[in-house]
């Protein structure tokens, strides 16, 4: 069994958080190699025990070019390193990198070199770290890695790099209930029976359907069938995305920039075509600034017995489920908790059993226990070299198609991917482009 998975997770979001050392743990003494000099952030322990007690695996990512530039002897920094332990408790992973600029490692921060290694030897992937650091070399590094960050500038932190970070938080601690909160959003939950088929919707640009792949992944893991409900400016990214049986184009007038008057002729064909697609239940992904509840009603028109959003406004009967997140929640995070709260917990990224990627083909997928299937077998990850990122498996896209209300569909298969085999009736995806 992979390492990562012997822990007991209790959300899919995060499993390590990686601090820098220096201006973010300790205060920075430029080039220290006496651990007499090592002096804790205030509030830095407490913030540490918070993370542990919650589960998290901690580590350390750290460069230190004194080593390069001779002012540092290695042991110097195994010393310090040791000290920063004793005062702050033990870490789960050290990571440093004892080049300098020139040298061209793959390990000095903005390279992402220490975050795969953590990742690696904490049994994880960088995806599911959190970087806490005080500059922006630190979340540079942080993004190169495709990890969570988090700075927590100084006084020498400079205005345009607290600008571009990710998230900012004030100190440690507040980094902690940050990772906290963001992590309770988004439980693990316990896996349920497949249902069966439920609408997804997210009818905004390419960039808005992209950053709620995740969320929509999840949906799919746990149901039949999904059928996507996306905008014609968010058609060409819903057709990249795994898992999506079917897709209705439809553009939305209380969400478009430029909109068009609302017909009523265009409700009654768009409940007609939502009620032919089948939707048992549906999850309306919106942004921050949107409302779910016109969407909810024409879905509550076309039959659909079960619909959850995220709505600050009373929806009376419009939603079943009505979820609400704090604002400054990213928006991945944000549509993985609504995923979350209508009974679709965030898949882990590999299965438990053997540790391969999450399966590519929902057919190979148990979501009673989040393991694969034996058929086709379960096979192990193919090693890899050290420090050679780890690539998910591309699912095959789904097959395009255009609808008509007249009832004419036609199918042709995105170039070099094969349909993949279905569970239900409907053997090959289809898709609608609304109004036709
Ligand atoms: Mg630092
Ligand atoms: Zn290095």
């Amino acid at each position: 069994m992979c390492p990562g998975n012997q822990r007991n997770v209790r959300s899919h979001l995060f499993d390590a958080v990686l601090f820098d050392r220096d201006g973010t743990l300790v205060h920075d003494v430029p080039y220290n190699g006496d651990p007499s000099l090592v002096r804790p952030v205030p509030g830095a322990r407490a913030a540490l025990d918070r993370l542990r007690a919650a589960g998290f695996r901690l580590g350390v990512v750290t460069n230190q070019s004194g080593v390069a530039g001779g002012r540092l002897a290695p042991d110097d920094v195994t010393r310090v390193n040791a000290r920063v332990e004793e005062l702050l408790g033990p870490f789960d992973t050290w990571q440093v990198c004892p080049h300098g600029e020139r040298d061209g490692c793959r390990c000095r921060k903005p390279q992402p070199g220490l975050i795969v290694d953590a990742a690696a030897a904490l049994g994880t992937t960088p995806r599911r770290c959190v970087v806490v650091g005080d500059i922006g070399r630190d979340m540079a590094a942080a993004g190169a890695a495709g990890a969570t960050g988090i700075l927590v500038p100084t006084p020498v932190t400079r205005p345009e790099e607290v600008a571009a970070a990710p998230t900012v938080a004030g100190d440690l601690d507040a980094a902690a209930h940050q990772i906290l909160r963001r992590s309770r959003l988004v439980p693990a939950g316990t896996a349920r029976p497949r249902r069966g088929t439920v609408l997804v919707a997210r009818p905004d640009s390419a960039g808005d359907v992209l950053v709620t792949g995740p969320a929509i992944r999840a949906v799919a893991a746990g149901a039949e069938r999904v059928v996507m409900l996306c905008g014609p400016r968010g058609r060409r990214a819903a057709e990249l995305l795994p898992g999506i049986d079917e897709l209705i184009e439809w553009r939305l007038p209380w969400i478009d920039p430029s909109p068009e008057p609302l017909a009523r002729s265009e409700v009654d064909a768009m409940v007609d075509r939502i009620a032919a697609a089948g939707p048992e239940e549906a999850v309306l992904f919106t942004s921050f600034h949107q409302s779910a509840l016109p969407l909810a009603l024409v879905l509550r028109m076309a039959g659909v017995r079960r619909i959850a959003a995220i709505s600050d406004d009373y929806p009376g009967s419009l939603l079943d489920v009505r979820h609400r997140v704090p604002l400054g929640i990213p928006e991945p995070e944000r549509a993985l908790s609504l995923a979350a709260a209508a009974g679709f917990p965030c898949p882990p990224a590999t299965c438990p059993s053997c540790g391969s990627a999450w399966p590519s083909r929902r057919r190979t997928w148990r979501p009673d226990t989040w393991s694969c299937t034996p058929a086709p077998p379960c096979r192990p990850a193919p090693a890899r070299p050290s420090g050679t990122p780890r690539s998910s498996p591309r699912s095959p896209a789904p097959a395009t198609a255009s609808w008509s209300p007249a009832g004419r569909t036609s199918c042709r298969s995105a170039p070099g991917s094969p349909a993949r085999p279905r569970s239900t009736s409907a053997a090959r995806p289809r898709s609608a482009r609304w109004p036709p």
